[in-house]
């Protein structure tokens, strides 16, 4: 073999390998919900789908007991997780997991709040500084001033009064208020969400609070404040980062509110940014802009079958899902040597049959370089010949088969 011929290969199998580890490095995510005044059993896991196709995160759902249920039996381990989303609206939790989450949130962990979870806890201090701001739960002026945009001037407004409102759903537009900021940069300044409820008259200590955007509550459309109230923010908590968003009131599937790519994507990139303090995802083509809501109806609870029926015909150009959820699944299953190899059965079916593009095909290749056991070595070996896919079955075969 030529020398010239050994180095592009070993560079091909290097990129493969630094790649192979770039998926391996997602965030692992817990979406607690499990009480509500919505229906969570619909948001969460739109929620989990929203997170897991960036394929940067990987989300578990944990339900709480139910209402009126024992809180002392709610004790999740948050210093496993880099991301906390809260889809929770419900009994207060017990004080030792009151003190976990505070010390992971100290520490640096992440948290993303959304809509309805800035109802909760009215009476937890702490909780109340991390949301910013938050609604109903009896909040007044004891618990901190109203926060919003008057003619374009930020208002801090300590009048007596309810917090919490909303006028009637409908379409409105979200307008960027601090557009350097890494969730908001080059996303367009104006854009047209999906019918939702406005959160208005939020009030709450806004300590160390950025609103990166707001929507008019325009009265002439059914109950408003005519207030530009904050939709989108940003909360520093000792070393941990919270995004909150007051949008996404959920229906069956989503609705339009969470099907909506604005509200998709500040989520997606809120919560990057409460893991890291940076946003690396690109902006996608079909972001919306002042001129119409652009709905993604596409959501629906996928099974296992489906993403291996599906992953077959991956186009990398089109849609990550069913390899995200594959991917997903394979890291649900750690630990699980009978769930892993009755996987990697799947995949090889996949990897042999001739429907699957070459682009699934490398990418199933790079996932069983690491997962894969004997089982996969004769299908693979057998792609050696395939040009396309030579590098990457060589590469797998490398890693399934060590030189002794
Ligand atoms: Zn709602």
């Amino acid at each position: 073999m030529k020398k010239q011929y050994l180095l592009l290969l070993f560079v091909a199998g290097l990129l493969t390998f630094v790649s192979a580890c770039k998926n391996e490095a997602v965030y692992k995510t817990l979406i607690i919900t499990g009480q509500n005044n919505h229906n969570w059993k619909a948001s969460s896991p739109v929620l989990k789908q929203i997170l897991d196709e960036t394929g940067m995160f990987t989300a578990d759902i944990l339900i709480t007991p139910e209402k009126g249920g024992d809180m002392n039996t709610f004790n999740p381990d948050f210093s496993k997780y880099k991301l906390i989303v809260l889809d929770y609206n419900g009994d207060s939790w017990s004080e030792k997991t009151n003190a976990a989450f505070l010390e992971y949130v100290k520490n640096g962990g992440g948290v993303v709040v959304y809509h309805a979870a800035d109802n909760s806890f009215p009476a937890w201090k702490e909780y109340n500084e991390m949301i910013g701001l938050g609604g109903w739960g009896n909040r007044t002026e004891k618990d901190g001033p109203y926060v919003y945009y008057k003619n374009n001037q930020l208002v801090i407004d300590t009048a007596a009064g309810k917090g919490g409102s909303h006028g009637k759903r409908r379409e409105f537009l979200v307008r960027a208020r601090i557009t350097d900021h890494p969730i908001t940069k080059g996303l367009p300044v104006r854009w047209l969400h999906g019918n939702d409820e406005l959160y208005s008259q939020l009030r709450g200590p806004a300590k160390n609070m950025q609103i990166l955007a707001t929507a008019f509550a325009d009265s002439a459309k059914g109950g408003g404040t005519r207030r530009d109230e904050p939709m989108l923010m940003v909360i520093s908590y000792e070393k941990g980062r919270i995004f909150h968003t007051a949008m996404g009131h959920a229906d069956e599937g989503g609705g339009p509110a969470m099907q909506c790519v604005g509200f998709i994507v500040t989520l997606q990139r809120g919560a990057e940014w409460a893991v890291t303090g940076d946003v690396t995802q690109p902006i996608p083509w079909d972001f919306p802009s002042a001129a119409g809501v652009v709905l993604r109806p596409d959501f629906k609870e996928m099974k296992l079958d489906e993403a291996m029926a599906n992953v077959g015909s991956y186009d990398i150009a089109k849609s990550t899902k069913y390899f995200s959820y594959v991917q997903s699944h394979i890291r649900n299953l750690a630990g699980d040597e009978q769930g892993l190899l009755n996987l990697e059965k799947m995949m090889v079916k996949v990897l042999t049959s001739n429907e699957a593009t070459v682009e699934a095909k490398k990418l199933l290749l790079r996932e069983l370089s690491w997962m894969g056991s004997d089982y996969s070595v004769p299908a693979i070996k057998n792609l050696v010949s395939n040009t396309e896919l030579k590098d990457e079955a060589e590469f797998a075969l490398a890693r399934l088969q060590p030189v002794k």
